[in-house]
This record gives C-alpha cells, structure tokens and sequence, in this order.
C-alpha cells in the first residue's frame, strides 16, 4: 500500500476472483465457465470486420446489442443497459441506488462482490443469514424497506427462489430496489424479466459470461424500467461511457440470433444433465450435496474438511471453488463442465478417498 492512498481505500477488502492458474493443466471447475466455445456466429463476428475498426471509438450507446436484447427478451430498448460483464452493472446499481440514507439488505451467503461494493461507497448494509439448509428465508426481505440484492439462482448454494416469491419481495418494498441477479438462471430457474413491466423498483442483472459461453468477452445486462435504466446509464456516463468495446459488441449481437440461442440451449441442457450425473455420483460416495439450478453444485463430505479436501483435489489437478466463511467451510463449489470433465473430477475423489483410507 502506498502513502498517497485514501484512508477510505485502505479500508477496501477487494474482491478475490478464482484463479486462472498458468503453472500447469487443470481440470478447471472453479469459475463457473462454460466447458464449451463460443457459439460459431459469435467466434465469426470477433474474427470479422469490426478489428479493422479499432481506430474509431465504439458506439457509445450500443444500439445494436440493446436492440437485440430487447427483441429477444420482449422489452423495450429503452429497458435495457449493457456494460462490461455484469460485476460492471452491479457495481453502477450500487452506486446509483444505494447510499447512507439507502441501505441494502443480501444474503450473508451469495455472490462476494455484494458486500465487496457496500465497504467500497461505505454504504450501511445488512447480511441476512441463511436457513440452516442454506435457503434464503423470504420472509425476512419481504416489507425490509430498504434495498435487497439477491442471487437467483443463489451462489455459492445454487438454490433457487420461485418467481411469486420474488414478486412479493418486489411488491412489498415499492419505495426500493429490488435487484435480481440471474447470473446462473438459464440453468433450470425462472427468470423475473417479465415481472419488470409490473414493478418498476425491479431490476435484473443477467451475463453472456456462464451460459453463452462469453465470460472472456465481458458482457452484461439489465433488465427494468425505463426510469431504472435511465439511472444506471447516468452513471455509466459518469464513470465509463465506451464500457464495452466494439469486438465485444458484435460478439454480443452475434450471441443473439435465433442460431446461437438454439446452441446456448442445447449447451445448458447438457450442463444440467451432467449436473444431475455429477450429484448422483457424488451422493453415491457419501457428499451431501445442495440441489443445485445453476452450473454449479455446492457440496461437502461429512467428516471431512473442506480446506483439506480442496488442496488434496489441487495436488491431483482438479481445480475447484473454497469459501473460507463462517457456515460454508466445508464445502466446496464445484463447476459443471463436460462430461469428461466430470469424470476426471469423480476420479480424482476416488483416488483421494482411497488414499485416506490406506
Ligand atoms: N453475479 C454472480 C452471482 C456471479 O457468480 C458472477 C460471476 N462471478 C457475476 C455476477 C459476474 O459475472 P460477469 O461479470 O462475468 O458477468
């Protein structure tokens, strides 16, 4: 830390994104990546004529992609921002709408980044502990008050709130935010995109990063009024107004045709066939493992230490996702990838568990 940073940034506790390791070949499950390319229509369009035009500035509005998102999602493109991968959307909601007279109320066991924001704009907030299951008790954001954030799919825990529960959230708080992060929801959930045309303190976040297989890309999206949306784009003018560059918004609009979304489709079907292979074979080996609606599965081995289990899965080239945090410690967070990948996941167990028994 040098001398010259401010008292208020020497406080921060940045976020700390999974590795994206160079010191060997992992199976890598620890970031919730797509285990499949880019859908053929967007590796054409990065390839195509818009690096010739790196010269000129993109266009600041990103007409087309908002477009395209609007078409695809039943909205108005007044209803729609984009920017650099939803942590970047996040990032404005919590400053446009939260403040020292606007708390915010998430889980005290959900995406990071959440309580990462509210130390770094110092912003009065409340983690709300899980049930015991890991669920989110939706009584306890029902009339808050005060701004919620929520994950839902959650993560690290994969478990999802119904839509009608999410809409009482957003109805009994008409004064607040209700922001929905459905970073994971093309895996099996439901998404709350429709009920924004009812509630106008609704947003919802989602990203090209997990099921369009874009996370190199960094490319995210809100969906909500236009009043909301107006918001957020006053402070991404404020901060960033070429927040997305021009290669990833052809990327992003080539994500949208009717061609790609049918290969995304197909790709999260097959993520949540190898999930449910993945949780019955875990299960068949003693793991308790939480019913998970996203690429992921969050899981521990009674009597074993999550820590521990983690390095042993490291040593034998199986990258995978630990929370040192109060609750979560023994489990880890493990990333559905192809099959292969998910069978050299299962072996490495075996050989880990052989081992310990020896
Ligand atoms: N929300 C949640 C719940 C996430 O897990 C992630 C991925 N780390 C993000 C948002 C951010 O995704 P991105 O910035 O790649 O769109």
């Amino acid at each position: 830390m040098s001398r010259f940073l401010s008292a208020r940034m020497a406080a921060l506790e940045p976020y700390v994104p999974g590795e994206q390791p160079r010191d060997r070949q992992y199976v890598k499950l620890n970031t919730n990546e797509s285990p499949f390319p880019p859908a053929p229509g967007v590796i054409a369009a990065v390839r195509g004529a818009e690096a010739e035009r790196l010269n000129l500035y993109p266009d600041p509005t990103c007409r087309d992609l908002r477009r395209a998102l609007a078409a695809r999602f039943g909205v108005g493109e007044e209803n729609v921002l984009v920017s650099n991968g939803s942590d970047d959307i996040l990032n404005f909601a919590f400053q446009a709408f939260c403040g020292p007279d606007k708390p915010v109320a998430f889980p005290a066991v959900s995406y990071g980044f959440y309580p990462v924001l509210a130390g770094l704009y110092g912003l009065p907030h409340t983690a709300i502990p899980l049930r015991e299951d890991l669920s989110i008790d939706v009584t306890d954001y029902i009339g808050r008050g005060e701004n919620v954030v929520l994950a839902n799919p959650n993560a690290p825990t994969g478990l999802a709130l119904g839509v009608d529960e999410i809409e009482r959230i957003a109805a009994s708080n008409p004064d607040h935010l209700v922001l929905v992060d459905e970073a994971y929801v093309d895996f099996g959930a439901e998404s709350c995109v429709p009920l924004t045309k009812r509630y106008e303190n609704l947003l919802v976040v989602q990203t090209f990063s997990k099921s369009r297989s874009m996370a190199g890309a960094r490319l995210g999206f809100a969906i909500g009024s236009a009043a909301l949306i107006a918001d957020l784009e006053a402070v991404k003018y404020s901060t960033n107004p070429y927040s997305l560059d021009r290669v990833a918004l052809a990327a992003g609009t080539a994500a949208l045709t009717e061609e790609s979304e049918a290969y995304h489709a197909a790709n999260c079907r097959t993520v949540m066939e190898n999930r449910a292979y993945t949780t019955e074979e875990l299960t068949k080996r003693g793991f308790t493992v939480v019913p998970s609606l996203a690429n992921f599965v969050f899981a521990r081995l009674p009597g074993t230490d999550g820590a521990q289990l983690y390095d042993a899965l490291r040593r034998q080239g199986v990258l995978v996702r630990h929370f040192n945090k109060p609750g979560i410690r023994d489990y880890l967070r493990i990333t559905i990838g192809s099959k292969a990948e998910m069978d050299a996941l299962l072996a490495a167990l075996d050989v880990i568990c052989n081992e310990k028994g020896e």
